[in-house]
């Protein structure tokens, strides 16, 4: 296992657009941030913890908890969805799966899309409001939970999607001044998201835009 220095945290994803925007925020302000990748160094990894919580908070939780015990790492879990008041804030924490079609990451992000035009098809624009919601929680190796902040990212649903960047439903999150989630530069992105303003709120709560050394 890694000997992991007193300022690093493990993120708990295997989402590598994740790992960037987390680690964009997180290390300019001192912090290391390590893969499960390299904490595994070639070695297999544990099976994935079942999210089975109602809510973002909740399965942060679980993953934080499982891979700081696993690790012995103070662990960073992000977990974050799309909410569709048209839709009742679906697909929520089912986000990731929602359409049910298994396959590569790409895969699974195109089917998600396309299910989510389908349902909102007849649904005027003005009643397709939406956000991007991230709760990162902080977990120590021995179980307890030391952070959980919360951030969202406001917008509408656009059933023509734009722009090339991020992933997931980025292309279709349109936002107020006119560009869509994936039309942002990963820097805007990051100013602005659900993802980068839990980052900042983690920040503070650590303390840390005053001293990286805990
Ligand atoms: P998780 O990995 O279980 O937290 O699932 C998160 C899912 O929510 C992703 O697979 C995406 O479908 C969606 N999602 C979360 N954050 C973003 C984002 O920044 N842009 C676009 N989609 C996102």
């Amino acid at each position: 296992m890694l000997e992991a220095p007193v300022n690093t945290l493990l993120l708990a994803t295997s989402n590598p657009h994740k790992v960037e925007e987390v680690a964009a925020t997180l290390r300019p302000l001192g912090w290391q941030i390590c893969t499960l990748q390299d904490v595994a160094d070639g070695r297999p990894l544990p099976s994935e913890p079942i999210e089975d919580a109602p809510d973002f908070e909740g399965n942060a939780a679980i993953k934080a908890k499982a891979y700081a015990a696993w690790s012995g790492i103070p662990t960073l879990a992000d977990d974050s969805g799309l909410e569709v008041d048209a839709l009742g804030g679906a697909p929520g924490v089912h986000s990731a799966r929602w359409s049910g079609v298994d396959g590569d990451r790409a895969t699974r992000d195109a089917a998600n899309n396309q299910k989510l035009v389908e349902a909102l098809q007849t649904t005027p624009q003005v009643e397709r409001s939406a956000r991007f919601v991230c709760v990162l929680c902080l977990a120590e190796p021995n179980g307890v939970v030391r952070h959980m902040v919360r951030g969202m990212m406001e917008g509408h649903i656009t059933t023509d999607p734009r722009g090339e960047n991020g992933f997931g439903y980025d292309p279709h999150l349109m936002l107020p001044e006119g560009q869509t989630s994936a039309e942002l530069s990963p820097d805007e992105k990051n100013n602005r998201s659900h993802r980068g303003q839990a980052c900042r709120a983690l920040a503070l709560a650590l303390g840390q835009a005053i001293d990286p050394q805990r």
